[in-house]
């Protein structure tokens, strides 16, 4: 028996989201933490695949650490929609079988990713949005948390200078370098079994209409797995994901021959950089080679590859990431 047959690689690949994150508006304390939030989530996914769990519990085991965070926009520390609300999304998916559950606009869920894995599991369905998935999760037993645990100030004010800018500048408002952070947050996996799974968890963008639904929970835009191809989590500008398929568009290249890391760098920096559309992906192939492009200054990501290699990082120059939107994108 070779040693690979006995015991078959791992890897796990995470992101807390992309956008205009540089040196410079970052201090150290905020960095420390950040690196200190990834390396227990990419960690903690890392154990449930070393334990022969199926990949979609790790990807909720790491998403769980960055939504219970107040740093990133998933869960706890969510951005507030323009109605001074917490709308959440949030989308998993396996690789085998192209079983998949998502969930849209839940206000009152700690773990949104852990309600996209029932509505997987325990439903017939594939997306339940608002009152709908609420109810399916009192059904499914979980706690309805108070609006007030998803609230940081943070997010409060990042709300309160989006507002100030509209009513200063209606038709150019331009957020400024704080608030064109993304920071949703993505697991992406091969498990024991060689099975891929990808989920991504999030507020959503900041002073977004209430009601309006992203990429991450559109299987094929910000979330999508499949065993033959890839897998892949999103995190940027919504809309654009959505309009280029961007999560599928890679996984069908990938599909039809392309190597991965070319079909992730085709889509992220030549087509979404022509359209405008800000962000990036983390995306595995089913040998568990990993990638991370993205057109955005910074993405936080962390990965664990399949010879037990850990790294963490934020900015560009940190890791591969070739080209760059110049940073004029409104959104
Ligand atoms: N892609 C998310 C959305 O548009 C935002 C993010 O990546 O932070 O809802």
């Amino acid at each position: 028996m070779s040693i690979a047959y006995a015991n078959p690689p791992v890897a796990i690949v995470i992101h807390g989201g992309a956008g205009t994150i540089t040196r410079a508006s970052m201090t150290a304390a905020k960095e420390a933490a950040i690196r200190a939030t990834l390396k227990a989530s990419v960690q903690a996914g890392y154990q449930a695949l070393l334990k022969g769990s199926p990949g979609t519990e790790a990807v909720t085991a790491a998403i769980n650490v960055m939504e219970d965070s107040p740093l990133f926009n998933a869960g706890k520390g969510a951005v507030f929609n323009a109605a001074g609300k917490n709308e959440m999304d949030a989308a998993i998916m396996e690789g085998a079988g192209l079983n998949a559950g998502a969930v849209a606009s839940v206000s009152h869920i700690r773990n949104p990713i852990n309600l996209a894995l029932k509505v997987m599991t325990n439903s017939e369905h594939v997306l339940l949005m608002g009152k709908g998935a609420e109810e399916f999760a009192r059904q499914q037993g979980f706690e309805m948390m108070d609006p007030s645990y998803f609230y940081t100030d943070f997010r409060w004010q990042q709300l309160q200078r989006i507002k100030a800018k509209e009513a200063t500048h209606k038709k150019t408002a331009q957020q400024d370098q704080q608030d064109r952070w993304f920071s949703t947050v993505g697991a992406v996996v091969l498990d024991r079994q060689g099975n891929l799974a990808a989920g991504t968890s999030t507020g959503g963008t900041a002073n977004k209409r209430w009601g309006r639904v992203g990429d991450s929970p559109i299987i094929g835009a910000g979330t999508y797995a499949n065993n033959k191809s890839c897998a892949i989590s999103a995190t940027g500008h919504g809309e654009f994901f959505i309009r280029y398929v961007v999560a599928y568009n890679i996984c069908n290249r990938v599909e039809l021959g392309t190597p991965l890391a070319e079909a992730a760098d085709t889509v992220i920096n030549d087509v979404l950089v022509k359209a405008g559309g800000e962000g990036g992906v983390i995306a595995m192939d089913h040998d568990g080679n990993i990638t991370t492009p993205f057109n955005s200054a910074g993405m936080y990501r962390a990965s664990i590859d399949i010879d037990g290699k850990l790294s963490i990082s934020i900015y560009r120059d940190e890791g591969e990431a070739e080209g760059a939107l110049t940073g004029n994108v409104e959104h």
